[in-house]
């Protein structure tokens, strides 16, 4: 899959990481995102010795007939609201992956035990920017994780949970009722704090996969960095709204 066009301009490097990162949810073999001045400062920083212009004479573009077999979709980032993939039914023919999904607002209540945040998808540095964004909000109205929620946040690498514990994150989280855990695979393969136990519970997460079983007997929803804290502090799946705890 490519992406391109003013919509991604306004993405930063880590939204465009994940974009690229969940293409192979929807069958691609990768995503390729148009390169910009964006691209060309975050390499300069990252390879140093190189010039801007042998870093733009290194990119690949596509060819001005390049022909594309699943189409060209414009979408309207203004038109985006808050989804989740749901965790699916494959003895109702639902599928149980990625490419299924419900907007939040016609989900009803669900309640939820287990909230699981970060990962390789969801725990780079804008990610925990979110995290810290709806945890310093729910801090500042007087809450905590909620009753029954185990909540977990796993970071995606040394330099981001770094990151986290220079800017007060970890601390933050902490204080929350939050727990944190090291870099590496762990909920997404069902290993670790965060796997369900069993088929009645229902997990919110930010990993990128749901196929049945992989990270437990429960029933597990994805859904964006935002979604999946404001839900640890409201208990049920919630999109996140900057007065949500006003
Ligand atoms: S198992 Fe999950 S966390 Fe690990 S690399 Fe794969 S998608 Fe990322």
């Amino acid at each position: 899959m490519e992406f391109g066009g003013p919509g991604l301009s306004s993405l930063s490097m880590d939204e465009r990481a994940t974009l690229c990162n969940m293409a192979t949810e929807c069958s691609a073999k990768t995503g390729i995102c148009d390169p910009d001045d964006l691209t060309i400062e975050w390499l300069m920083k990252r390879r140093q010795g190189l010039t801007r212009e042998e870093i733009y004479n290194s990119f690949v573009f596509a060819d001005k007939d390049a022909k594309y077999d699943g189409g060209i979709h414009d979408i309207n980032l203004d038109d985006i609201q808050p989804m989740v993939a749901h965790p699916g039914d494959p003895d109702k023919g639902i599928p149980s992956d990625p490419t299924n999904g419900a907007y939040i607002k016609d989900l009803g209540v669900v309640n939820i035990d287990i909230a699981y945040a970060g990962s390789c998808t969801a725990g780079k540095d804008d990610d925990f920017a979110y995290y810290a964004k709806v945890t310093k909000a729910a801090l500042d109205a007087g809450l905590k994780v909620a009753d029954g929620v185990e909540c977990y946040i796993q970071f995606g690498s040394k330099t981001v949970k770094d990151l986290s514990e220079k800017n007060g994150w970890t601390d933050m989280f902490e204080k929350a009722g939050i727990k944190l855990i090291d870099p590496g695979c762990g909920a997404c393969i069902g290993a670790g704090p965060g796997v369900s136990d069993n088929d009645e519970q229902v997990s919110i997460s930010a990993i990128n996969r749901n196929f049945q079983g992989r990270s437990g007997p429960g029933k597990l929803y994805l859904a964006s960095p935002l979604t999946v804290m404001a839900s640890a502090f409201t208990g049920q799946i919630t999109a996140w709204d900057p007065e949500l705890f006003s």
